[in-house]
């Protein structure tokens, strides 16, 4: 069974802080594994396109994505990452920008349109991803969640999204 649990918002000191490795020997716990599945359940419910631990109030380096298929990934993109690192970027752009813990806004900021990413996955092994776009972009705000980082410290014109951007936004 997966639970949805609460996702904190900006004023919660969790948000701020720098989350904590993850030492690879507590992967296999069932609590740990619960968490994973935990944050899942809760991503979807938001629903939202990615979630970071310390959005459920644990301060730990892992968060878990999922933007859908797109046509580098036509088997998905759900993943969970692990102390993830960014292990390079290219091509910076300006993008809307929603986040879960600061609901009700969007602003626009600037992201890389590629990004490779390396950690470990659920069972500890090593990940590595590879994608642009959106998929690029949640990757991009859940790492800096696991840096005590929120959109807003970078967005400029952070507003309530019209109707038509409400529409198409992601929170994640
Ligand atoms: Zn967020």
């Amino acid at each position: 069974m997966a639970y949805v649990r609460t996702i904190v918002r900006e004023g919660h000191p969790v948000l701020r802080r720098v989350a904590k490795k993850v030492d690879p020997k507590e992967i296999p716990d069932p609590l740990f594994q619960q968490l994973i599945d935990d944050m899942f359940e809760t991503m979807y419910a938001a629903p939202g396109v990615g979630l970071a631990a310390p959005q459920i109030n644990v301060s730990k380096r892992l968060f878990v994505i999922d933007t859908g298929e797109d046509e580098e990934h036509p088997e998905g993109t759900k993943h969970v990452v692990i102390n993830p690192k960014i292990e390079s970027a290219k091509e910076e752009t300006e993008l809307n920008e929603g986040c879960l813990s600061v609901p009700g806004l969007i602003g626009d900021i600037a992201r890389y349109e590629r990004v490779i990413v390396t950690g470990l996955d659920r069972t500890g092994k090593k990940l590595r991803l590879d994608g642009g776009d959106l998929f690029a972009q949640a990757l991009q705000h859940e790492i800096d969640h696991l840096n005590g980082v929120l959109y807003i410290d970078k967005a400029k014109n952070i507003r309530k999204p019209k109707p038509k951007e409400e529409q198409e936004e992601e929170e994640m």
